[in-house]
């Protein structure tokens, strides 16, 4: 079963915390392989899209925030999007657009940056917003400080997580069919609050970048974890060979019913909206074409049918005339 374990380093400035994912992976994988016309993902988008969703789980679990966590990668290879979606109580959801042929060993950037202008944005998105509030987002590119292709997706999360919150990650991943797991370690933000206070300490944050004995230490344990134990060994056997020299304060794991789990939070009514966006001139036009209007949803594959009553209804329900209604006679 799936499972997210959190713990501390005693008495050192360290956190980790170890996710592994089996059914709510599987899920995501299956629900694609049935609703999609292509079938299963070609290998390394599987393997690429289970870890983004690996380190997206980790990520939603690290930080302290009450909205969905959205892991996006914008290609220009031959995946032209890779989307994971993680809400606040771990339902998670994933997709990936591929358009072209994939060799079995692609890599990283044979798939995202062929041309090294593939994107990673992370977007956190608050469950109730301000009036006017737009969701967060980061976005760093596919390559490191000398303009060289990244092949790890790992190291692109690294280089985000420093860039935003200032704060020495070490993050290890990995997926298969079967179970997408990640090792996040990450040297704890210094306490301190208000203006002054929180500028002096957002300064020694800074300093402290690269130079703390402790998280090294525990940084180059982690680093040493190879990708067939993350995949087959439990999570009990992954903490003891790494740090059986440290003392772990272990915090109750999130598992059972508190697992992460599949979850698609696509709805007939959010449909609807999409289809009002489009106008119902275009609307129209797919109807006159088609006789009716088909959406699937590409995270969960559910097919939405709106016939040709349904989709009057959907301009007449909400009163708003669309913008290029206008442009009918
Ligand atoms: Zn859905």
């Amino acid at each position: 079963m799936s499972e997210i374990h959190k713990f501390l380093f005693d008495g050192l400035p360290v956190r980790g915390v170890l996710v592994r994912l089996t059914d709510a992976w599987t899920e995501v994988l299956r629900r694609h392989a049935s609703g999609s016309a292509a079938g299963a993902y070609p290998l390394p988008v599987q393997n690429m899209l289970g870890e983004m969703v690996a380190a997206a789980t980790l990520m939603q679990s690290n930080i302290k925030f009450n909205g969905s966590l959205i892991l996006q990668i914008f290609g220009d290879g031959p995946v032209k999007l890779a989307v994971v979606e993680v809400q606040p109580d771990f339902g998670l959801r994933a997709t990936a657009t591929v358009i072209g042929d994939i060799a079995a060993d692609a890599s990283l950037s044979e798939l995202v940056n062929v041309n090294n202008e593939g994107k990673c944005a992370i977007t956190l998105d608050p469950k109730t917003r301000f009036p006017g509030q737009q969701p967060y987002q980061g976005v760093v590119p596919l390559f490191g400080d000398e303009r060289e292709k990244l092949e790890k997706l790992s190291e692109v999360l690294e280089h985000y997580m420093l860039q935003s919150e200032q704060l020495d990650t070490t993050l290890v991943l990995a997926a298969d069919d079967k179970v997408a797991a990640g090792l996040l370690i990450q040297r704890l933000p210094m306490a301190g609050s208000g203006n002054l206070a929180g500028s002096l300490v957002s300064q020694a944050n800074e300093d402290e970048i690269g130079i703390n004995e402790h998280y090294n230490r525990i940084a180059i344990l982690a680093s040493t974890l190879k990708r067939e134990e993350l995949l087959t060994l439990d999570v009990e056997t992954v903490l003891r060979r790494l740090f059986w020299e440290e003392t772990l304060t272990r915090f109750e794991p999130l598992a059972g019913e508190a697992a992460p789990r599949f979850s698609c939070t696509c709805s007939r009514e959010r449909v609807s909206k999409m289809i009002f966006g489009l106008g119902l001139e275009e609307a129209q036009s797919i109807l006159a074409e088609r006789g009716d209007i088909e959406v699937g949803c590409e995270f969960c594959g559910l097919q939405y049918h709106f016939d040709p009553i349904d989709v009057a209804q959907i301009f007449r329900v909400t009163g708003d005339l669309p913008p290029s209604s206008e442009a009918v006679q």
